[in-house]
């Protein structure tokens, strides 16, 4: 059977990715993460490319405070070419302010991050809206990542939150469920939707008590104002077997289903993989089909955000695998793959 156009996941890939470089050791949030993860999903034929559009500024600043967002663009344009700003706390220096506007000291501002953010923004929403044009699966393969980002606050690799955008984007359209499978706490996107009850969001991660970003993803975190109830964290041990993450995902699936969304956006990570170097669990490609297939078993609509995933050798097959299950979970038959085979 040929797959009509529609029954193809939507894949919009910020290409201006490379530009965002931070050469620091220890930086793993590396511009190779993208092609690695291009080169896994690219001969499943599942996929039909959407090129990105640019959304305004407005769309941004529905989720992100308007002064950070102008702060950010404005530090970035002015930082010279070959240096960086590493935000200080509390901010010493009140010219650079970067501390104010920061969750923590590692990540950097320099002359590319704001436009490489922008630029994954607008595969966001490109991305989102393709499912307002007939696409039941999208995907937006993006970096820098974004769903450590706060309204007004950047940090973990992050400096706009791509997955916030649009799923608040979406959110005009009807109730939307956040899924957040990235190893670490979505504190983000938690925070931006923390007072709303049309956005849900659901967070699986390595327990805040030894994982970043420590201060936030208790399981007491429920939403506040309108918004009680309609937070859910399930912090996980610092070693799991597929078992358990697997009951924990049907945990987080049931909520979803009882809220009755109109959208999914999953805030995809890759880091719960065997070997990812921020992670300490070991998932491995069978288990990234199995989680793929039940997100698409609810057969709603669904965005997939990249977000993190370090470990460059095993990101492409992951995600091929994921997809691959997603795909299979919504539409109820095994794709009709072109070229190679799942392995
Ligand atoms: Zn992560």
């Amino acid at each position: 059977m040929v797959q009509t156009a529609h029954t193809k996941i939507a894949l919009v890939v910020n290409e201006g990715h490379a530009l965002h470089h931070v050469h620091d050791r220890g930086y793993v949030e590396s511009p190779a993460r993208i092609p690695a993860i291009l080169r896994g999903i690219s001969q499943t034929g599942l996929f039909s490319r959407v090129e990105p559009r640019h959304f305004s500024d407005r769309t941004v600043k529905g989720v992100h405070d308007s002064r950070f967002v102008t702060y950010l663009k404005r530090t970035c344009a002015a930082v010279e070419p070959g240096s960086s700003i590493y935000p200080y706390r509390p901010p010493r220096d009140l010219s650079l302010r970067a501390g104010y506007y920061a969750i923590d000291t590692f990540t950097p501002l320099d002359g590319n991050a704001y436009r490489a953010a922008r630029g994954a923004v607008d595969c966001a929403l490109t991305a989102a809206r393709s499912l307002l044009q007939g696409y039941r699966l999208a995907y937006a393969l993006v970096r820098p990542p974004g769903h450590h980002a706060e309204r007004r606050a950047f940090g973990g690799f992050c400096y706009l939150n791509s997955t916030a955008i649009a799923a608040h984007y979406l959110s005009a359209q009807g109730r939307v469920a956040v899924l957040d499978v990235d190893y670490h706490h979505g504190n983000g996107t938690q925070e931006i939707f923390y007072e709303r009850s049309d956005v849900l969001t659901v967070s699986l991660h390595g327990h805040p008590r030894f994982a970043y970003p420590y201060f936030t993803g208790f399981a007491d975190e429920r939403g506040r104002g309108d918004g009680d109830g309609y937070n859910l964290n399930l912090p996980l041990p610092e070693k799991i077997t597929e078992d358990e993450y697997r009951h924990t995902l049907a945990r987080a699936l049931r909520r979803l289903k009882r809220f009755d969304p109109k959208f999914i956006v999953v805030a995809f990570g890759l880091d719960p993989a065997k070997d990812d170097p921020t992670g300490s669990w070991s998932l491995q490609a069978k288990d990234f089909e199995a989680n793929g297939r039940t997100i698409g078993s609810l057969h709603v609509p669904t965005l997939v955000v990249q977000e993190g995933g370090y470990r460059v050798r095993s990101l492409g097959t992951n995600a091929r695998h994921f997809f691959l299950g997603l795909w299979q979970g919504f539409h109820g038959r095994r794709p009709i793959t072109e070229g190679i085979q799942a392995r």
